[in-house]
């Protein structure tokens, strides 16, 4: 397991109700401090994606750290504002505009358009103002088209054919643009992230007030044996040649600007669940493990047939194998799937189970709980426990009761 121990389990699942996330701040640390490290030519930031994850102690954990802020909503930007975050430590590019854009921007977060809409809507408030722009290259990547932030079948940045409508409104309105954002994906190799940067670079030298090249996150933490993380300083060393190339061409020193989402948290953070039920689907069926959890704490296997990493806790010599599923009336709530296939099950080979038994999910810190399908078949959402780097157990979100579930509804 990533940072379980058995003590640690058992504990957790005498005082709190299952399934329950559980956070490791060293694993936070850790994962932080490899991105603080990504070498550079002139200077990093590194902003925390906090869509993966906003609970308000990671954020917190994080700006202690002096990592900063890549927001992708106005409610983003205040809760990283409530987390202590000040308003220059946070960028925004969303794909909506604001309501309330004025009060946005002056909260001093520094403004990304993803569309020339948002450019203009900009400059319309702020004439003279500094912003950044978000491009779409043209070109993604990623496992799968899901999950592909670039290219033609995907809305996000601007058109990269657009570059001449983006200097007609930065003209209009007498605009600074002071950084060039891409995100096109999950990338792993460097020579996929130095094709970032020589894409990046060269909209750097469209616009002479740039200083920063904002690459994106994507990188990627292996959760399954089969999978590799990406190696930040092979990566970064490969970059950092690119923008050092570009200054003896242009003499203009470009700051290197990172976004992780996943890389930081997906490994520090997992479920422990229990098994409520063994059910069997006959000799030429599959045996399932029903468990008491699933899409609506682990969306991301129904969404996209990702795996993850799953451990039975108890002494059995035997293996056998089984489909895990979900708690959901849902035929989707499936946690083993054909990778990036979730139509199709797939059985894992795990110790033999008994009803009662503790699973533990590995690899769910980033876009679970954040994305949580929370409350469907009227199931609480669930807390969330952090083991700070102590060694110190303690609640960060509490489980939702009864009433909470309709809290909001009038009647
Ligand atoms: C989601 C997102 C990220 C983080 O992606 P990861 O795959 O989690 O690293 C970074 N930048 C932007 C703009 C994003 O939307």
């Amino acid at each position: 397991m990533n940072f379980l121990n058995i003590s640690q389990i058992e504990y957790i699942t005498n005082n709190y109700k299952t399934p329950v996330y559980v956070y490791s701040e060293n694993k936070i640390l850790e994962s932080s401090q490899k991105f603080l490290n990504f070498p550079n030519a002139f200077g990093l930031t590194v902003r925390y994606a906090m869509k993966a994850n906003s609970n308000m102690n990671v954020l917190k954990i994080l700006k202690d750290q002096n990592i900063k802020i890549d927001a992708s909503s106005e409610y983003e930007v205040y809760r990283a504002l409530s987390a202590g975050f000040l308003g220059n430590d946070i960028q925004i590019s969303g794909q909506e505009l604001s309501e309330n854009f004025d009060k946005l921007i002056n909260t001093g977060v520094f403004f990304v358009a993803t569309s020339l809409y948002q450019l203009q809507e900009f400059g319309k408030l702020k004439r003279g103002g500094t912003c950044g722009i978000r491009i779409n290259p043209g070109v993604g990547s990623g496992a799968f088209t899901a999950i592909s932030t670039g290219g033609l079948s995907s809305s996000f940045g601007i058109w990269h054919e657009y570059i001449g409508e983006v200097k007609k409104i930065v003209q209009e309105y007498d605009l600074k643009i002071t950084k060039i954002h891409l995100h096109i994906g999950s990338e792993n190799t460097s020579e996929s992230w130095v094709n970032t940067a020589n894409i990046g670079l060269n909209f750097v030298k469209d616009f002479p007030d740039v200083e920063i090249l904002n690459m994106g996150g994507g990188f990627k933490m292996a959760i399954m044996d089969y999978e590799k993380t990406a190696d930040l300083i092979s990566i970064g060393n490969a970059v950092k040649e690119k923008f050092e190339e570009f200054h003896k061409q242009t003499q203009r020193k470009i700051h290197l600007e990172l976004e992780p989402g996943k890389y930081i948290i997906i490994n520090a953070g997992s479920i422990i669940a229990k098994i409520v039920d063994i059910v069997d689907t006959g000799k030429k069926g599959y045996k399932f493990l029903r468990t008491n959890t699933g899409m609506t704490e682990m969306p991301r296997v129904s969404m996209y047939g990702v795996q993850q990493a799953i451990y039975i806790i108890n002494n059995s010599q035997e293996k056998e194998k089984y489909v895990v599923v979900g708690h959901c009336c849902e035929s989707g709530d499936i946690l083993t799937t054909k990778l990036y296939d979730q139509e199709i099950i797939e059985e894992i080979l795990l110790p033999k189970v008994n009803i009662g038994d503790i699973i533990v999910i590995d690899g769910v810190g980033a876009y679970n709980t954040a994305m949580s399908m929370k409350n469907y078949n009227s199931y609480p959402e669930v807390g969330e426990l952090l083991i700070d780097k102590k060694g110190d157990i303690k609640e960060v979100r509490k489980r939702q009761n009864l009433k909470d579930i309709w809290k909001n509804e009038i009647y």
